[in-house]
């Protein structure tokens, strides 16, 4: 499968520096930073560094050693931001999701995950019928 991965889209500025963001972790593989317009008092991008897409690219193509990073890095942040349910850390819980492509609704073409928290979500999608 041939991926387009397109090197001019925001989040690739972000990770060569050239927008500015605000950072939660930093991982070999990875870096997380509020997202710009959040839907939930936290939300959080973590966004893999390598040139992937989507999920899809991310799983065909990456090395076990990015996979193991980027999926780390989603932890750390949730047990960073206090988020986790689990008794040791009795955050209030989170969700997280990735978009790809257009049913997704994704917006940015580069591989990243949002984090949700602080608030009651709500359903994870709107009921079609
Ligand atoms: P998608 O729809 O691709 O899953 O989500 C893209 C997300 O990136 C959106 O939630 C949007 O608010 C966020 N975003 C877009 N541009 C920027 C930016 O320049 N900085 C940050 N921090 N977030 C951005």
């Amino acid at each position: 499968m041939a991926y387009k991965y397109d090197s001019e889209n925001i989040f690739a500025k972000i990770l060569r520096g050239e927008i500015p963001n605000d950072t939660v972790l930093e991982t070999d593989h990875a870096l997380a930073f509020r997202d710009i317009a959040p839907q939930a008092p936290v939300h959080v991008l973590v966004v893999c560094k390598g040139p992937y897409v989507n999920f899809d690219h991310f799983i065909d193509e990456a090395s076990e050693e990015e996979i193991v990073d980027f999926n780390r890095a989603i932890g750390q942040v949730t047990a960073r931001l206090g988020l986790n349910p689990d008794e040791a850390h009795d955050g209030t819980g989170y969700r997280i999701l990735s978009n790809s492509g257009a049913h997704g609704m994704q917006d940015v073409p580069h591989l990243h995950v949002h984090i949700l928290g602080g608030r009651k979500l709500g359903r994870l999608v709107e009921r079609a019928d």
